[in-house]
Parts: C-alpha cells; structure tokens; sequence
C-alpha cells in the first residue's frame, strides 16, 4: 500500500523532498510543476509551440516570438535551452489549476518526462499533498 507523506517538502531544500512512489503524483499538489522547466527546440515542437521547420532558424527570433507569447521566459543560446514561463504563483503555465494536473501531458517536454529519475535530486520529488 502507498504510504503517503504526512509533511510537506520545502520544495527549495532538497532534504525534505520524498523517495518517490508510483501513484504518489495523485495525491501530490504537482509541486514540481512550480520549478523551472528547461526545454530544448525539439520539446517546442513537440508541444506545438513552434513548427519544424523552425528548427533551422536563429533561436534568438523564436526566443523574442515565445517571449511575447509568454510561453518561455529565459534563453541560453550556448546550450540552446529555453526556460519554460511561470505563472505569477510560480505554477508552470501548462499546470491545470484546479486538477492539478498537466494540460499537455502528451506532449510534455522531456525534462518533466524525466523527473524524478533526473532532477535536482534523484529519485526524490517535493511531494506536498493536495488540499481535500
Ligand atoms: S509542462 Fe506539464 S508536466 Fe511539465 S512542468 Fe508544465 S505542467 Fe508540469
């Protein structure tokens, strides 16, 4: 049986976070939702943000377009990685407010695909329990 955890993570200190479960993300606030996302070109396409074929243009134009849209908020030309928007209480803009729940999950990029197996700590995730 799935043991829920009864304190809540502080999602900035990695030592409250919680081993992760399977079925633990039906009970969790979906706090890992409200850190930063990078994303790469091909997570933009795949989240019908861009077009391929836009994969050839200068990411610097695409940065300034999705800007303005709000989509992404921060780009780092060396890595080619954007940072996905947040909204003022800190939940990614995809995040469903009232489910809690991703609105893309499809098409999710590949860092929320990946997480808890890859992420500021492994394994581990800021579990904080859903209000009732
Ligand atoms: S894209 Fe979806 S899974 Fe990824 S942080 Fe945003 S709401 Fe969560």
């Amino acid at each position: 049986m799935l043991k829920i955890p009864t304190v809540a993570a502080n999602v900035d200190d990695l030592a409250t976070w919680s081993k992760y479960k399977k079925k633990m993300c039906d009970y969790c606030k979906g706090t890992c939702c409200s850190l930063p996302v990078e994303v790469k070109p091909v997570d933009l396409v795949r989240m019908g943000a861009i077009d391929a074929f836009e994969l050839e243009e200068n990411m610097k134009g695409i940065f300034k377009r999705l800007s303005k849209q709000k989509i992404v908020e921060h780009f780092h030309a060396k890595t080619t990685t954007f940072t996905l928007a947040r909204m003022a209480n800190g939940d990614c803009l995809y995040l469903d407010s009232s489910s809690r729940r991703c609105s893309i999950y499809e098409k999710r990029p590949d860092t929320c695909r990946n997480h808890p197996r890859i992420g500021p700590r492994a394994g581990y995730c800021a579990f904080i329990a859903k209000k009732p």
